[in-house]
């Protein structure tokens, strides 16, 4: 999961507000998803039982609550699979929230889960505890199933719907998070057009799946480290995740701003508005977003729960000093420092910022190391949108509804449907229609 986060800044400072990925089972999951990067994980603490005991919980959520000095903190339960823990866990975790809530804050749960242990009384006990659930959900069953398969090799495309269906009748606050990967990259219109019309979901999120080969030891074993950069073929390519987003996002600007919530698409509005993107990858510094494993040990972040990332142990150490430390300071600094000159000069880069560094994997065509993976999808991307951003944020300032860009693209779209071969391209590029947006068969790209 990516991190809709604060981040450390540019400015030294203890942070008002940071947030932690809290695994309670640490990597250990029910299900056996072809692309996870944690599942691993569990090779870094052989021999544990893999749960959180009570007692950390409760000093984990008195610091917690006591560093932050803002009027509202988010618990971020992710795993491995966070619902193997049981309900009384949570039940737990609640009565310690409310003990060490300070006057007039509030305390909001955020849990992600692959939904396949979910019935009636998790539904029951998000619903009145006011969670907010994140369901994985890959697309329709052809696709959803290729990777998203139990301990068994079993598809779980049901399990992961029925979930969806109880979450709907207990009235649970829901979204889904969709992983863009090889198998369902060619179909983004397809995936979220299922997502909204099938599933009935309002919110979703497409995270790009990335996966690097495993590094080994010299015995030839798996270190657990996702190092160097050879790249999984269940990756999704950059310029397949260009096309996916461009696909989902040509279908949502001229029907569905206003009724549809996709977060990506929420960020760059933010970033076309002037104001910080909101979410980790695409904001200027790391730094606000770490990960706690089950045994206490803190990390700087949910990409890199690895021994050189690891800050210490919230037992020996308190957890402020942790998020506030050299370390941290350094590892949050460095996505800014290490941007390569190709990114800094970049048109996107008020709205990309290079991305996540654990995708930084790639030679700039000038020899620099450390460009995104991904980047030829973020500049497809950030590119298509430009001219509806532009609008839609010109709406914002003005105080109208951003939902106006569906006038206006109808009305665009009538011009280019119009437009002869051999007519001057409505966009104004000087070409002719047939050698400008007639090849592309829209008006947004
Ligand atoms: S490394 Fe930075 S951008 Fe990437 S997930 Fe972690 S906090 Fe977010
Ligand atoms: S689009 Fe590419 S070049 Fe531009 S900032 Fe993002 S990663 Fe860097």
């Amino acid at each position: 999961m990516i991190n809709t986060l604060p981040t450390a800044g540019t400015e030294r400072t203890t942070p008002a507000a940071f947030h932690i990925m809290l695994k309670p089972r640490g990597a250990i999951c029910n299900l056996d998803c072809k692309y996870c990067y944690f599942l691993s994980k569990e090779m870094l603490y052989p021999g544990s039982r893999f749960r959180m005991a009570t007692d950390l919980l409760e000093s984990y959520t008195r610091q917690y609550i006591e560093a932050q000095r803002v009027p509202e903190v988010t618990f971020a339960w992710q795993g491995g699979e966070p619902t193997l823990m049981g309900l009384d866990f949570f039940r737990t975790a609640i009565a310690y929230q409310q003990k060490y809530c300070k006057p007039g804050m509030r305390v909001y749960n955020a849990l992600q889960t692959n939904g396949t242990l979910l019935d009636e009384a998790w539904c029951q006990f998000f619903h009145d505890n006011g969670f907010l659930i994140g369901l994985s959900m890959d697309g329709p069953r052809h696709l959803h199933d290729v990777y998203r398969v139990d301990k068994g090799g079993k598809p779980t495309f049901d399990r992961v719907l029925a979930a969806a269906r109880l979450m709907q009748q207990h009235k649970v606050d829901f979204n889904i998070l969709t992983t863009v990967h090889a198998a369902n990259a060619e179909h983004g219109g397809e995936v979220y057009r299922f997502l909204r019309d099938e599933v009935m979901t309002q919110f979703v999120q497409f995270i790009p799946i990335v996966e690097r080969e495993m590094a080994l030891h010299a015995d030839g074993n798996d270190t657990g480290n996702q190092e160097g950069v050879a790249i999984t073929n269940r990756s999704v390519t950059g310029a397949q995740y260009g096309q996916f987003l461009n696909a989902v996002f040509d279908e949502w600007v001229r029907r569905d701003v206003g009724r549809v919530f996709v977060q990506i698409f929420d960020v760059a509005l933010a970033a076309w508005s002037g104001e910080r993107a909101g979410l980790c990858v695409f904001e200027e510094t790391c730094g606000a977003a770490l990960a706690m494993e089950h045994n206490g040990d803190v990390y700087s972040c949910d990409h890199f729960v690895e021994p050189r990332y690891k800050l210490g142990n919230v037992n020996d150490i308190p957890l402020l000093d942790m998020v506030s430390s050299d370390q941290q300071w350094a590892f949050g600094q460095a996505k800014r420092t290490t941007l390569p000159a190709y990114c800094r000069e970049c048109e996107v880069r008020f709205v990309c910022n290079g991305g996540c560094p654990k995708d930084r994997i790639l030679m700039t065509p000038d020899g620099e190391p450390g460009l995104n993976y991904l980047c030829a999808g973020y500049r497809a991307f950030f590119n298509h949108i430009d001219a509806p951003m532009k609008f839609m944020a010109a709406e914002l300032r003005a105080r109208r509804p951003p939902a106006n860009i569906m006038r206006h693209m109808a009305q665009q779209d009538a011009v280019f449907a119009a437009a002869k071969r051999n007519d001057p391209c409505p966009c104004g590029s000087g070409r002719k229609f047939k050698h400008c947006h007639a090849r592309y068969g829209s008006a947004s790209s």
